[in-house]
């Protein structure tokens, strides 16, 4: 492996004082107020071929609608007859980059099915998001489509979504 090193930039004395950094950061911010500025004054007067202007989001009053196929938070689903669709072959947990998913398996009533999952867990403090549980289920037993985004908590463990709250059958409240 050959290691080559990346030289430092020389600082020169306009960049050490600041003052040139300072002013071009506030033309940047002026130039950015005076263009949305310029598009909303031309959409409100009628103009229909002006760019729309940016708008700030006034979170968390104003939440942001998210697109259909937005990524979220995970949900399980359920067949027919309302059992879940688990049928605990375990490839999710298996690809799960981030390990935080836990589940444990037991026979099914169903001589069918086989197998059903008794708990199953996912722990959103070390999920990334990536999606590969949804890919890899055979079943699409596990969507991330619950348009849920604001899953912070309090403690470590009140990021851990269990069976029943990914099923929907119960609220997510924080654990005692
Ligand atoms: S989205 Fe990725 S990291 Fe999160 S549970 Fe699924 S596989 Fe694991
Ligand atoms: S991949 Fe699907 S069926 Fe298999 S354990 Fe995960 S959610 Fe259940």
């Amino acid at each position: 492996m050959t290691v080559r090193p990346v030289e430092r930039p020389r600082r020169t004395f306009g960049t050490q004082i600041y003052l040139l950094e300072v002013w071009r950061g506030l033309a940047i911010t002026f130039r950015h107020l005076f263009v949305n500025l310029g598009r909303h004054a031309l959409r409100a007067l009628g103009v229909k071929t002006a760019a729309p202007g940016a708008v700030t989001i006034q979170y968390p009053e104003d939440p942001a609608v998210l697109g259909r196929r937005a990524r979220t938070r995970h949900r399980l689903l359920k067949r027919g007859d309302g059992a879940p669709r688990c049928t605990a072959c375990l490839l999710c947990e298996t690809i799960c980059p981030a390990k935080c998913i836990r589940i444990t398996a037991e026979d099914a009533p169903d001589p069918r099915i086989e197998k059903r999952a008794k708990t199953f867990d996912i722990d959103l403090g070390l999920c990334v998001f990536c999606g590969y549980c949804v890919e890899a289920c055979p079943v699409d037993a596990i969507r991330m489509d619950a348009q849920d985004v604001e899953l912070s908590a309090y403690t470590r463990r009140d990021m851990i979504w269990n069976m029943p709250e990914l099923l929907g059958d119960v609220p997510k409240l924080p654990r005692v």
